[in-house]
């Protein structure tokens, strides 16, 4: 029979037990290992280590279990012990606590957006990379004692769990997450009752939401949830599915998130008495819309536009994080118009300077697109790309914006991408750090260089944590019995797992009995598991079944394959390759060594680096922006076998893997392109990973194996930390930002608006006149190294000041084509006035210190010291053809 009513029953914990509920309502027992074994503790048979909540655990322990615990005294010591950890660390001073930036405070708080959090299997409230990463984030930053402030939507079904039908077709479901049943709470009013947040919609109709708080260790994250009461079935609907539904339903989504997350942010601190934010971080374009609420404050503050906007721009950080244009968010111009037109969200801001925000002002452009990519660039002074080589191709990708400048002169840097290691370092990885360390606090070294102050005697926060030299003295068996012991962990759990796909695929048991024999636990263990877009290219490895066949049936260097990954549920083209990957693993003849397991979430995966040898990452360059799940199976000892994109095109070193050659450059078509990678995957593998996972010494070890693992745990391992990123986050964007942002008083700001609209209409008539160099020094094409260039030039300054911009050479050796490589910047000097015709002369040398082809030009950009970058309004004047006699030099 079905219940009319649903609600929760709380568990009455006997007074002795109270401490549990705080312990399981901070999701800092997701990275806390002895959190997590005192609840084991607390109901050894109730507790699921792959999906383990330990909230759903209090409610299911018998009330005759609690009485026992609440007299068994060593139960309350280790519950003591925990608790008074927890409180130490939600209490003291951390990293963060330390630092001043150039002799100023850093940001009292810092607000950071995304549309996913992937903090523990427990709250699933994401889809992948970027979900997961976002959770990194909060818990680098609580380990460090940053003040974030996460904020999110609340999904009822989350993301979709993934099953097969019987053929492999993926079937998606969508189970109702109850709130109530979450290890979350109810953002409540001083009188109790529940805070709402409200958005305007069209049509005089109006979208609430309440917020839930998820406390991630230090760090409190906002989650909205528009299932409330008041709303229309329509609205109550709006936070039901992550990357559901059309556009207009994205958009709402999006509303909610970026509106209605600075006024659940808002209603927090005034409750809670938490510093304001003075830094708002947009992690990807879907949360863009906060900037527009933040002028929207102003205005009703009575800052107009202009002034509103450079302060907004002052306090926020944007990173893309994808170069796929696919993933990047753009509405219909019409629909993003009815939105904030007159009688929608955001009354005082003029819907045609919002629209102009998100136009895609650039060749090839499409006018009617509203694209949040480009309106988060233009709302934050700073913005940044996750690896560096995904900076570089976001500087190109979007230069469009800075006409007239260099791509790597785009305002976009990078900050490449990290991981939590507490979270997905397994214990038994950890413990052989503990050992070895004999210290306590692995975990907090593990955390980012010296999360706690503990760790700061052991060479200051910058230095490599001590852990991860420690292992250079481990012996070699005993990271040998280690791998081994995780890979049968994972092969244990994969026939679990496998079982029961089979079993949701309609087969009897008596038919399953196989399962039994998949996968050796001394048999060479490949990872493959991510989302399934196209450019990932989940089926590579099937580019020559035969090849693949012999591979992992070798008769003495066997492979076998462990592979997982959602398609998105709109993306047929993804559910084919899952099926046809499915189909081959079926097959009686390599089932035993390749598998397909359904439901990819944060529950698999952090068995499954541990366990795998290798794993394999094999995108369309340069299409992967970072890439974080090879850094988390490097973390466990996991070499990589990767394309070298994202992460390990930067930290590839043949000591930690194998780079795949790509044929990006060569093969335009993609077929001849999965074919060319593909061969050389098969080959890689069968020439130079298998025979040395199986070349053994007179010990029976892969000396030569082991020695990557270690090299992989001690000089890569500490690069890929999320408290690594999130240092840098705070050193390069978060504390220049607010810098910037205290720097602009609504008058200061006013001024500055002023002064760029000023610069804006001045700047057609601001021009490089005439370029003249000593006669001298340039003979006959060539000149001499070490001689100095004497330059005089004219500048036009349209009515402009000299003080209004800077008047630069750019140098550098030239190509075939004139073009500037590697270009250096000089300033040059104004000298002696403007004539009648108010040209501005201006001088400087240039020395002249490389040999080669060399070229040099002139060029004025608008300065102010308010500016982050020369390119920010993207204006620049260089010489017109009329006015150069030849600048190009050759060095001899
Ligand atoms: C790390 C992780 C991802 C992201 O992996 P990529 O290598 O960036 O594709 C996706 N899903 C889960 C569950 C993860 O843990």
């Amino acid at each position: 029979m079905k219940a009319i009513r649903r609600f929760t029953v709380r568990p009455v914990l006997p007074e002795p037990l109270r401490p549990l509920s705080d312990l399981a309502r901070n999701l800092r027992w997701s990275w806390h290992t002895e959190t997590q074994q005192l609840f084991q503790a607390a109901d050894p048979e109730g507790w699921r280590p792959a999906d383990a909540d330990p909230v759903r655990l209090l409610g299911a322990v018998s009330a005759a279990r609690l009485a026992e615990l609440a007299g068994d005294q060593h139960f309350l010591r280790r519950l003591t012990e925990v608790s008074e950890d927890l409180r130490a660390y939600l209490g003291g001073p951390r990293w963060y606590q330390d630092q001043l930036s150039g002799g100023a405070e850093l940001p009292a708080a810092i607000a950071y957006f995304s549309p996913e959090f992937g903090v523990t299997a427990a709250l699933p409230q994401y889809s992948g990379g970027l979900g997961i990463l976002a959770g990194d984030h909060l818990k680098a930053a609580s380990d460090l004692g940053v003040p974030l402030i996460g904020v999110g939507l609340l999904y009822r079904h989350g993301y979709f769990r993934q099953s097969l039908s019987r053929d492999g077709w993926q079937q998606e479901h969508y189970p109702v997450l109850d709130p109530n049943e979450l290890p979350l709470t109810l953002l409540r009013e001083a009188d109790g009752t529940p805070s709402r947040v409200v958005l305007a919609l069209p049509g005089g109709r109006s979208l609430y939401a309440s917020v839930w708080q998820a406390q991630v260790g230090r760090v409190p994250l906002l989650l909205l949830d528009s299932d409330v009461e008041e709303n229309a079935p329509g609205e109550r609907d709006v936070t039901d599915r992550l990357y559901g539904g059309g556009s207009d339903h994205r958009l709402l989504q999006e509303m909610l998130l970026g509106i209605g997350g600075v006024r659940a942010v808002r209603t927090y601190c005034r409750l809670t008495g938490h510093a304001a934010p003075e830094v708002f971080h947009t992690n990807e374009g879907h949360a863009g819309f906060l900037g527009l609420e933040r002028i929207r404050e102003l205005a009703e503050a009575g800052v107009d536009f202009d002034a509103a906007l450079e302060i907004v721009r002052a306090g926020a950080v944007f990173t893309t994080h994808t170069p796929v244009p696919a993933g990047i968010d753009r509405f219909e111009r019409q629909l993003v118009a009815r939105h904030f037109g007159d009688d929608g969200e955001l009354p005082g801001v003029p819907v045609d300077r919002i629209l102009r925000l998100g136009m895609e002002t650039y060749p090839g452009g499409e006018p009617d697109l509203f694209n949040m990519a480009v309106m988060g660039l233009r709302l934050a002074q700073r913005a940044n790309g996750v690896s560096t080589l995904h900076g570089s191709v976001s500087r190109e990708m979007f230069s469009g914006l800075w006409p007239g400048f260099d791509p790597s002169e785009v305002p976009i840097t990078s900050v490449t991408n990290g991981v939590h290691a507490p979270t997905w370092v397994a214990p038994e990885v950890l413990r052989l750090g503990a050992l070895t360390v004999g210290s306590e606090r692995a975990e907090d070294a593990l955390a980012g260089a010296g999360g706690g102050r503990a760790d700061r005697t052991g060479g200051g926060a910058g230095a490599t944590p001590r852990r991860w030299d420690a292992v250079t003295g481990v012996p070699d068996r005993e990271i040998w019995d280690l791998r081994r012991g995780l890979r049968e962990q994972l092969v244990a759990e994969v026939r679990k797992r496998l079982y029961a796909s089979w079993r949701r695929r309609g087969a009897g048991t008596a038919e399953l009995g196989w399962i039994d024999g998949v996968l050796d636990p001394d048999v060479l263990t490949i990872g493959f598991a991510r989302r399934v877009p196209s450019y990932k290219r989940l089926t590579l490895m099937l580019h020559d079944r035969d090849r693949l066949r012999d591979l992992l049936l070798h008769p003495t260097h066997p492979i076998q394959i462990v592979v997982a990954g959602k398609a998105h549920p709109a993306d047929d083209g993804g559910k084919r390759l899952v099926q046809e990957l499915v189909r081959f693993s079926d097959d009686p003849k390599v089932r035993h060594r390749i598998v397909f397991l359904p439901d990819y979430g944060m529950g698999m995966a952090q068995k499954l680096y541990p366990g795998c040898d290798v794993w394999l990452n094999n995108p369309l360059r340069p299409l992967e922006a970072c890439g974080t799940s090879g850094m988390k199976a490097a973390l466990n000892g996991c070499l990589n076998l990767s394309v070298r994109d994202g992460w390990w095109d930067e930290w590839f070193e043949p000591d930690f893997g194998w780079a795949i050659p790509t044929a990006d450059g060569s093969a335009t078509d993609e077929e001849r392109r999965d074919e060319l990678e593909a061969g050389a995957l098969y080959s890689l593998i069968e020439d130079r990973v298998a025979p040395r996972f199986y070349d053994r010494n007179a010990q029976d070890l892969p000396e030569r194996w082991i020695e990557m693992v270690r090299r992989t745990l001690v000089t890569l391992g500490p690069k890929v930390l999320a408290g690594r990123m999130v240092r840098e986050y705070v050193e390069r964007l978060y504390a220049p930002a607010a810098l910037a942002r205290r720097a602009l008083e609504p008058a200061t700001a006013r001024e500055l608006a002023a002064w760029k609209a000023r610069i804006r209409a001045a700047w057609p008539q601001v021009a490089v006149d005439h370029v003249e160099a000593s006669a001298d020094t340039v003979v006959g094409g060539s000149a001499e190294l070490g001689s100095t260039l004497a330059l005089r030039v004219r500048i036009a300054l349209g009515g402009l000041d000299p003080d209004d911009v800077e008047v630069q050479v750019v140098a550098g050796r030239v190509d075939s084509g004139d073009a500037i490589a590697e270009a250096q910047t000089f300033p040059l000097k104004p000298a002696g006035g403007h004539d009648l015709e108010d040209r501005w002369l201006y001088e400087g040398p240039l020395a002249l210190d490389r040999t080669g082809p060399y070229g040099y030009t002139v060029r004025v950009l608008p300065s102010h010291p308010l500016l982050a970058s020369g390119a920010e309004l993207g204006l620049v004047a260089v010489p017109n053809a009329a006015t150069v006699d030849g600048g190009g030099v050759l060095l001899r």
